[in-house]
């Protein structure tokens, strides 16, 4: 067996990361950014308001209550014509520039108007409250995006904001398919004995939505080698990167592995965890071809452990692996020992705030609900075997729960 630390780096070591380009804003959710992002402007561009009230003088409104006269109404998007002189004010909007001369902000509740041209100032302010200043946000020459990150929604409106398309990665086109003579398409209603619903193809294409990747779906292939051959031929063609599932197990015909030799190589390896011990790594005309495991748990961890980190790699990004934490186990489990046991958990929080991870039902490979029900891999090292519940365990989370009623 291979330790799978050592699969996962020569699986890294195998990719190439792809070019980059400027896209547009809008269509740069999910990308990674290959070259720093520097602001060319100060972020607000002018001194502005915080609050609907009142610029003034802040040493005109120490002693309160007093009287200002108003010389203007500010509004958002107009510009102040009158700079503040001792005893005046400007009325002024959230987001309107500050007059000349003003150095902070009553806010309007804590005002009167006597008269149109009048204010009376109920609560003193010090200079700079309720001001928003040039580069408050942003200064010109500043790293707003480091390169690798992945652009969220939160980034993009930080790119809007500063006027900028980012320099992101290329993304890989991905082909998918589902392998073996049993299985049919989903929307078969009434299956024939011996034969299944393809979940993996389903599950895979929308892990590779998830990451923003193009992908190239070539269906259903039988165990029959002619097809395959194409198949995998028709992938490497049309894709960056080849996913296959079914056909790399003991008990399978060896057609894939033929196959995949003569069409540029492959390694079938037995690695070190659980589920999805089989998995064969190799290159279609000098495409990379991952072989993931038919069942479909094995699937979705080889998926996570091997392609996703490829991909992302591909992708330029700066991290590649889930986000582990700390948690601890809310009852006791005994797994095998010389294997990584990735167990599917669901995730409860106690009152000390701690993440308690209790399994999310049956752990056989085959078992589809509890895989949907999971939040995250309770991680079990080699070598460990039992946990009792109030063990620490380290859990790799997948999905974040929201709220509290996340065991659905
Ligand atoms: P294999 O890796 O081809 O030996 O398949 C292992 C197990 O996974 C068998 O029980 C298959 O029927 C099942 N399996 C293979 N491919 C799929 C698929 N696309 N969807 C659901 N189950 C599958
Ligand atoms: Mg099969």
């Amino acid at each position: 067996m291979k330790a799978l630390e050592d699969a996962q780096a020569y699986v890294i070591a195998a990719i190439q990361p792809l070019g980059t380009s400027e896209v547009p804003l809008a269509e740069s959710l999910g990308r990674v950014v290959a070259q720093p992002v520097v602001v060319r402007e100060p972020m607000p561009p002018f001194d502005n308001s915080a609050m609907d009230g009142y610029a003034v003088l802040a040493a005109d409104v120490t002693q309160v209550p007093v009287r200002l006269t108003v010389l203007e109404d500010v509004a958002a998007g107009s510009v102040p014509t009158e700079p503040i002189v001792v005893g005046t004010a400007t009325r002024i909007m959230t987001g309107a520039p500050m007059p000349r001369g003003a150095d902070a902000v009553v806010r309007v509740e804590d005002t009167s108007s006597p008269s149109r041209d009048e204010v009376v100032v109920a609560s003193s302010v010090r200079r700079g409250d309720n001001v928003r200043l040039a580069g408050g946000d942003m200064k010109p020459g500043d790293v707003i995006v480091v390169p690798g990150t992945r652009l969220t929604s939160r980034h993009l409106a930080t790119l809007a904001s500063a006027g900028i398309d980012p320099v992101v990665s290329d993304l890989p086109t991905v082909a998918v398919m589902s392998t073996g003579d049993e299985i049919v398409d989903p929307s078969t209603p009434v299956l024939k004995l011996g034969t299944i619903r393809d979940s993996n193809r389903v599950m895979l294409m929308s892990m590779l939505n998830e990451l923003g990747v193009p992908v190239l779906d070539l269906g259903i292939i039988g165990d029959d080698p002619r097809e395959l051959r194409s198949a995998y031929e028709t992938a490497a063609d049309g894709a960056d990167v080849i996913v296959s599932t079914g056909g790399v197990s003991m008990g399978d015909s060896d057609y894939v592995k033929q196959i995949l030799s003569d069409l540029g190589g492959i390694e079938f390896w037995k690695v070190a965890m659980q589920p999805g011990k089989p998995f064969a790594f190799g290159a279609v005309n000098g495409v990379p071809l991952f072989g993931l495991p038919g069942n479909p748990v094995s699937t979705f961890v080889s998926f996570e452990q091997f392609v996703r980190p490829a991909l992302l790699t591909m992708m330029g990004a700066r991290y590649v692996m889930r986000t582990h934490i700390e948690g601890t186990m809310g009852e006791d489990v005994t797994t095998s020992s010389d294997r990584r046991v990735f167990l599917r958990v669901y995730i409860e929080m106690d009152d000390q705030g701690s993440f308690i991870a209790r399994r999310s039902g049956g752990q056989g490979s085959n078992m589809h609900l509890s895989l949907s029900r999971a939040d995250a891999f309770a991680v079990i090292p080699v070598g460990v075997g039992s946990l009792s519940a109030g063990d620490h365990v380290t859990l790799e989370m997948f999905r974040w729960p929201e709220g509290r009623g996340f065991n659905d």
